[in-house]
């Protein structure tokens, strides 16, 4: 393969044909076979077995079983599928449950945490954070109760997370530093063991992001000794649109953390119906209403395919993906305007590619409507690709990089308004 260009159908069939996961493509939805989907790290695709699971959980378990359903597996959905998520993030069973938003569990855990760092005043973050966390932080600070401040670091060059900054902010009044460990728009990757460790010199609690890890890149919660971690799971994890979202919470904090959203599901005895709140032991005390069974259903099948395919192999395969990408980019797009806008070490990056180029939105809209490759965008110029390596061939990443190289190369994405519309 050594003498055969990069570029070529043949050399990229090659690395369709070596790649050992090729297999779990065909166990996904391809309603369409012309459409080459790079959005996979906004909405993940769908499971072939999603559906007939669900159709079970609906006709069987509900339409047969009625209430039963509740002791026959429906209560201990949330612990059962975020046991399963735990093996994606290097957790424990017993320390990641499925509830919620993302940002409603953000909530919860940044709330107790700056409630167990009572004399703290600080809570770090950074500027490459997704906004809901940022808008989350703000609120969690101004109803702490005591004067707070939210620190917000700038990327040094909109791409790299602000390492050096953090090391310079976290000090002895930060009551935690939330990250977000695989940023959105650029894939910048921080090193979870490192920054957990400047965090806990400091005595503050560690909250990461895992919404673009989970599934993508691998992560060790316990290994890096993480304190706190929340995620989503309709991204890398196929859950499906608005699936629940995961929170982690270590071993060690679990009976002295307080879930600021009281509610039964988190009740210790629940069917006793006290009327005053006792937490439930373990993490069950982070539940707040009752679960969203159907829904936290249709994730399953989607991590069960991840924990099938391996985390170190969807890893291997993600890296020489986007390397391969990277280097498209370079032969290709970098000659034609385009700039890289991810970490070029593959080491400090997540599983989407970001590039940009002062026409970026004209080029998205001719790259969806006459080249039939959906990305998505990001303000003001990014084309984010996003590689799922459990499903994304070798041929999808050459078709984007072609077919974008074309559009600018024919000028076809002039015919189209230079105006944002509406995301996709
Ligand atoms: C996608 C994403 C979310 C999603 O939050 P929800 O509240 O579940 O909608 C949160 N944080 C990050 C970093 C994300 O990428």
């Amino acid at each position: 393969m050594a003498h055969t260009d990069a570029l070529s159908t043949d050399y990229v069939r090659e690395l369709d044909r070596r790649d050992p996961l090729a297999g779990f493509r065909g166990r996904f939805v391809f309603a369409d076979p012309d459409l080459i989907y790079m959005d996979g790290n906004s909405l993940g695709r769908l499971p072939k077995a999603t559906a007939p699971h669900l159709d079970d959980v609906v006709q069987r378990q509900w339409g047969e079983r009625l209430i039963h359903g509740w002791n026959e597996g429906w209560m201990a959905l949330a612990g059962r599928v975020g046991g399963k998520i735990a093996r994606l993030i290097g957790a424990q069973a017993d320390e990641v449950l499925i509830s919620d938003a993302t940002s409603v569990n953000l909530f919860k855990l940044a709330t107790a945490a700056l409630q167990a760092r009572p004399d703290r005043h600080k809570i770090v973050t950074d500027d490459l954070n997704f906004p809901s966390d940022l808008y989350v932080l703000q609120g969690v600070c101004e109803r702490a109760g005591r004067p707070c401040e939210l620190v917000v670091l700038p990327s040094p060059d909109g791409v790299h997370g602000p390492v050096d900054a953090l090391a310079g902010a976290i000090d002895d009044d930060t009551a935690l530093v939330a990250l977000t460990h695989t940023v959105f728009k650029s894939a910048y990757r921080y090193d979870m063991d490192a920054i957990t460790r400047l965090a806990h010199d400091a005595g503050a609690l560690m909250l990461w992001d895992l919404s673009h890890a989970a599934g993508s890149v691998p992560v060790d919660l316990n290994g890096a000794n993480a304190d706190l971690a929340v995620g989503c799971t309709y991204k890398y994890l196929n859950g499906g649109p608005g699936s629940p979202a995961f929170l982690f919470v270590k071993e060690a904090l679990q009976e002295t953390l307080q879930n600021p959203i009281r509610g039964w599901m988190g009740q210790r005895d629940l069917f006793d119906f006290g009327l005053t709140y006792e937490p439930a032991p373990g993490l069950q005390h982070f539940l707040t209403g009752t679960p969203p069974v159907l829904s936290i259903a249709a994730i399953e099948p989607g991590v069960d395919l991840l924990l099938e395919a391996g985390m170190d192999r969807l890893r291997a395969k993600s890296v020489q993906q986007t390397e391969y990408l990277i280097h498209l980019w370079e032969r290709l797009l970098e000659p034609v305007g385009f700039t890289l806008n991810s970490p070029r070490d593959a080491e400090r990056r997540g599983s989407h590619v970001s590039v940009g180029h002062p026409d970026g939105w004209r080029i998205a809209q001719a790259l969806i409507n006459d080249m039939r490759v959906l990305p998505d965008f990001r303000k003001p110029d990014n084309i984010r690709i996003g590689v799922a390596p459990i499903y994304t061939s070798f041929e999808d990443v050459w078709q984007t990089m072609t077919r974008l190289h074309r559009i600018v190369d024919e000028g076809l994405h002039q015919r189209y308004d230079a105006g944002f519309g509406t995301a996709t």
